[in-house]
């Protein structure tokens, strides 16, 4: 297997000015997995409940995606987010978080996932992403993400589990929260110091950022003229990014930067409907349409 992530499997509840969706599968393993699925051999470890059915993992099936370390607990209920966007797509309101099976979840690695070269930390308890990390460590690239609640509520772990991977992978915010400084700049070069030897800044329809020790790269977002649901945006990102990493031999910085084109173009095309109803039937030849009209742009 060449990539795995850990993270959440969810059904999610979004509102957006444009409309509304009760339940719907989310959770950052399954936008993460379908977006990398266009480009390696990926897998998931995670939890559901009794209450996720076939029709559910239904897309994981159509897209090859390996579910033999998602696990699921029969008289559980799978993790629940319902959240809520304002005209300014950019800040998502938290209206729930339901952990349920996530609660008492442990991460039980096959050795077959174990030997995957790439590893990708989702958005999920930093304990449980540093379990998974402590299992693979000789992984080529490990990436974390990570979100508000835990930078609120779990630091000092959430520290810790960055001190141990390669990349991060946040947004703007989160970057400045995470450090307390108010310059992105200046966060940036702090989260540096911490370990890992790139850190890349999702700025939503601002574009992202690779900082590095030595360098700086910056590209803007793919031009939308319609934006309907913009969850998972980053977790479709990560995906893109880490999937075309996977299918490199060389994991330098220019196969980075030509990864976070294949982000966001991913990206783009996660805020077009709601949840991962985009991506899910996107095509190659879509993708590298897309890829070559960024590729003019910038
Ligand atoms: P994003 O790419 O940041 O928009 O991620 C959105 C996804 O993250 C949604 O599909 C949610 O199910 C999932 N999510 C939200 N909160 C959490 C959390 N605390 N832990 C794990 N996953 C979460």
């Amino acid at each position: 297997m060449s990539l795995l992530v850990v993270g959440s499997v969810a059904f999610d509840a979004v509102e957006t000015p444009f409309g509304k969706c009760d339940h719907i599968l989310g959770g950052s393993a399954s936008h993460f997995s379908i977006s990398a699925s266009f480009f390696t051999d990926v897998s998931i470890v995670g939890v559901v409940g009794g209450d996720f059915t076939e029709a559910d993992g239904e897309v994981f099936r159509q897209r090859n995606i390996g579910t033999g370390d998602l696990e699921r607990i029969p008289n559980g209920k799978t993790f629940r987010w319902a959240g809520r966007y304002e005209y300014d797509l950019n800040v998502a309101h938290t209206l729930d978080t339901q952990l349920n099976v996530f609660a008492d979840f442990k991460p039980k690695l096959s050795e077959a996932s174990k030997a995957s070269r790439l590893l990708f930390l989702g958005n999920i308890q930093p304990d449980l992403q540093r379990e998974v990390r402590e299992q693979m460590p000789n992984a080529e690239l490990v990436a974390l993400d990570t979100m508000n609640l835990w930078i609120e509520n779990t630091r000092d772990s959430l520290v810790r589990t960055i001190k141990g991977v390669h990349v991060v992978i946040i947004n703007d915010a989160e970057a400045r929260q995470l450090t307390g400084i108010p310059n992105l700049i200046k966060a940036a070069r702090e989260i540096l110091t911490w370990g890992p030897k790139a850190l890349i800044v999702k700025r939503g329809e601002y574009g992202a950022a690779l900082f590095t020790p030595q360098d700086y790269f910056a590209i803007p977002a793919y031009p939308l003229e319609s934006v309907f649901d913009p969850t998972g945006a980053g977790d479709t990102f990560a995906g893109g990014f880490m999937g075309y990493l996977a299918s490199q031999e060389r994991l330098d910085e220019a196969a980075m930067r030509r990864a976070m084109i294949f982000g966001s173009v991913m990206a783009s095309f996660n805020v077009e409907e709601f949840g991962t109803n985009r991506v899910r039937r996107l095509t190659h030849a879509e993708i590298n349409e897309r890829f070559q009209a960024f590729k003019q742009m910038t």
